[in-house]
């Protein structure tokens, strides 16, 4: 007979298939990841390549030397602008000085002591050192002025430089995202080369071998490759296009579940149904209508499917009325007589109890 159950297992392997199917399928992912990336780090466009072959190389020599220039000149201002502060030390040093010994020498008068040549030729002294110091702080002010408008001009040729150099490499960037959008698409070319095939292997082995024994295999397998292409067109394809192809690909799957659902309630498969009548019966309902079945030691009982399994069995009552029995809310028969042993069976399900002889189930009897 064709009713011959999958062995399922105990579900510690059960649980066990399941986790070594999520561990492969995340190996699968991860080496896939591998190959992907090492295709993804094939060297694009060079900018300075390009850039030598594009720009006038006379350009940037000049923009470089500009560059040195204008730091030169910046070096040679602080240079300057040092040795004044210094200067500027020395002289009101010097200023201090001069003052005492004019101080000095006004006291000297006034007590009417005429200066001796020594403090006079002192005061000469450092009035002359005074005023060469001044006359050396204005001619560094004067330099600090011309390099001053020294960079000025600098400044504003580079800035000139600067521009017509911006303006010659706006093709040239042109050209390196041409050349980037392009290597970028050869890449993703080579991507889905690779993963193409294996996406067509998966869907192959899914078609042919689902439900057979090596399910989990396919399954991990086929979800890796089914991420990473989805990752791999996320990363090449703008967001746009990507967009669609992910919505698509979403409504398909879930119009597939909806179908599946839909037919499995309009045409109900066999496994399915006698799921459902298995489950009715355990429970004591009608797998029909789901009305209880009133038999035996439960004829005047009420119960839900929560609170049988909390019932304790009357005593004093028989385990069960051997006799035929029909809904009596749908009149479904569901227990009667075998027609082989004569003893009494499940209506709806395969196997009697007594004499092991099966039948097939009538499928889709739904009323
Ligand atoms: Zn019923
Ligand atoms: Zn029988």
């Amino acid at each position: 007979m064709s009713t011959q159950h999958k062995n399922k297992g105990p579900w510690v392997h059960r649980f066990l298939v399941t986790f070594f199917s999520v561990i492969m399928a995340i190996l699968c992912f991860w080496l896939l990841g591998f190959v992907v990336d090492d295709i993804g780090s094939w060297p694009g466009p060079n900018y300075e390549d390009l850039e030598k072959e594009l720009l006038d190389p006379v350009l940037i020599e000049k923009q470089k030397s500009f560059g040195d220039q204008v730091a030169e000149v910046k070096r040679q201002i602080s240079a300057q602008n040092q040795r004044q502060k210094l200067l500027r030390d020395s002289t009101s040093s010097s200023q201090k000085t001069m003052n005492q010994l004019l101080e000095f020498q006004r006291l000297n008068l006034q007590k009417n002591v005429t200066p001796s040549a020594e403090e006079q030729q002192a005061l000469a002294e450092s009035q002359r050192r005074f005023l060469a110091n001044q006359k050396q702080y204005q001619l560094l002010n004067q330099t600090i002025v011309q390099f001053n408008e020294q960079l000025t001009h600098l400044e504003g040729e580079q800035r000139d430089l600067d521009t017509e150099i911006e303006k010659l490499r706006k093709p040239i960037d042109e050209q390196y995202h041409r050349l980037w959008g392009r290597h970028d698409f050869k890449i993703a070319i080579f991507k889905l080369a690779l993963l193409l095939p294996l996406l067509l292997v998966a869907m192959v082995l899914f078609f042919k071998f689902r439900g057979g024994t090596y399910t989990p295999l396919i399954y991990a397998f086929g979800i890796a490759v089914v991420l990473k292409v989805a990752v791999v067109m996320h990363e090449h394809f703008p967001s746009r296009y990507f967009k669609y192809v992910l919505i698509l690909t979403a409504l398909a799957i879930v119009v597939r579940i909806l179908v599946y659902l839909l037919r499995m309630i309009a045409f109900p498969k066999k496994d399915w149904l006698l799921r459902q009548y298995r489950e009715a019966y355990e429970y004591f309902f009608c797998p029909i209508c789901a009305y209880p079945i009133r038999r035996g030691p439960l004829k005047y009982r009420f119960w839900t499917r929560r609170t049988i399994k909390k019932m304790a069995p009357s005593s004093t009552a028989k385990m069960a009325e051997e006799t035929a029995y029909a809904c009596p809310a749908c009149s479904t028969g569901l227990y009667e007589k075998c027609p082989q042993c004569g003893e009494i069976r499940e209506s709806l399900l395969p196997t009697c109890q007594s004499c092991g002889n099966t039948r097939e189930l009538e499928s889709a009897s739904t009323p």
